[in-house]
């Protein structure tokens, strides 16, 4: 099989990383400290394993029932295993639109099953038929913003879709937190409208390994049953748990974050990029000359790390992470040379 290519981790040093949409900015002081609390604590024991003090402290940061509608994960990729270990078969198929997130597609292959994708519109926008489910296909994936290009299905449109599908759709919301809109409400109407979220992204803990799923009570009870006994560690989960304390924190980054978005956007168009709108913490852009390998390798050289992205049928570009402002106009710099050296 073909295996998954993560984002190129470097050795700590001098690169700037904008090319996994990580968090530029260090997580709240408060999960620090529950990180530090956690390390002296029973760590002989086996952690809480449903880890309920998260689900907890979820539910009411969210706005949610309660716990019962939340299951936690190691990192939300780990959940989206246990979607498809749960629900799709060998021999049965998922859908995921393309160009998407390529992870979903490891997960059928893993899993023994088939997946297809549906290719998005013009402007990223979804045919109805991504809709239209034939019995083999056993789960829809949906990453809402997308990944690459960081634009939404508005949840009205998300909704309509769900309703012609015979199978589970998993809105998987790692960027919701940057966006304007999210599918939480539709998880409360339809039992098959699942959510997934991170904390590697808004929250800034990557290292920490932690998301989560949000469905029905009775879907979540379901897939408990065929996740690894202690998935989640103590110390993932206190540092969890104080994240979603930290509400206050998470809407003052994000308001950074996206101002610098729209200072990284509106820049690009300036040097001739075709620039998506994006809700995400990331941009995806094209320029003209196509030349995106060329721009890719010459940041690298100059230890600016970015993803160039390479769609087969569809097309290239590189998707720049948002940074702090100071790194974005190092890359923005360089870029400029670039394109003034080979222009
Ligand atoms: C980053 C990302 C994830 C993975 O999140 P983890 O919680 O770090 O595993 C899932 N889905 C999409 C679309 C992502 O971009």
């Amino acid at each position: 099989m073909q295996p998954y290519t993560p984002g190129e981790q470097p050795a700590p040093g001098k690169t700037v990383k904008l090319n996994t949409n990580e968090n530029p900015y260090p997580p709240p002081k408060a999960v620090v400290e529950a990180i530090q609390h956690a390390a002296t604590g029973a760590i002989n024991r086996y952690p809480d394993p449903v880890a309920t003090a998260f689900r907890r402290a979820a539910a009411n940061a969210l706005g949610l029932p309660g716990p019962e509608w939340i299951l936690a994960g190691n990192g939300s990729d780990e959940i989206l295993t246990m979607l498809v270990r749960g629900f799709v078969g060998e021999g049965q198929r998922l859908r995921l639109p393309y160009p998407s997130y390529i992870l979903y597609r490891t997960l059928a292959d893993i899993q023994g099953a088939d997946w297809e994708q549906v290719a998005f519109e013009d402007g990223w926008k979804l045919p109805a038929a991504f809709g239209e489910t034939a019995d083999n296909v056993r789960l829809v994936f949906l990453p809402n913003p997308n990944s690459p290009s960081g634009t939404v299905v508005p949840p009205e449109e998300i909704e309509q879709l769900a309703s012609t599908m015979t199978c589970p759709l998993v809105v998987d919301e790692a960027y919701a937190d940057f966006a304007e809109t999210n599918c939480l409400d539709l998880v409360q109407k339809h039992e098959n409208i699942l959510v997934t979220r991170t904390l590697s992204k808004s929250y800034g803990l990557a290292g920490i390994r932690f998301g989560f799923l949000v469905a029905q009570p009775h879907v979540i009870a379901e897939l408990a049953k065929i996740k690894d006994s202690y998935n989640c560690d103590m110390i993932s989960i206190a540092a969890a748990t104080a994240a979603m304390g930290c509400q206050d924190w998470l809407a003052d980054v994000v308001a950074k974050m996206n101002a610098t978005r729209s200072r990284l956007a509106e820049r690009l168009a300036t040097l001739g990029f075709n620039v998506t709108p994006s809700q995400a913490n990331f941009v995806w852009c094209q320029h003209p000359s196509g030349d995106h390998q060329g721009m890719y390798e010459f940041l690298k050289k100059n230890q600016i790390l970015v993803r160039f992205m390479k769609f087969p049928e569809w097309g290239d570009g590189l998707r720049i992470s948002v940074g702090t402002d100071e790194q974005i106009d190092v890359c923005l710099m360089l870029l400029e040379n670039y394109l003034k050296k080979n222009a």
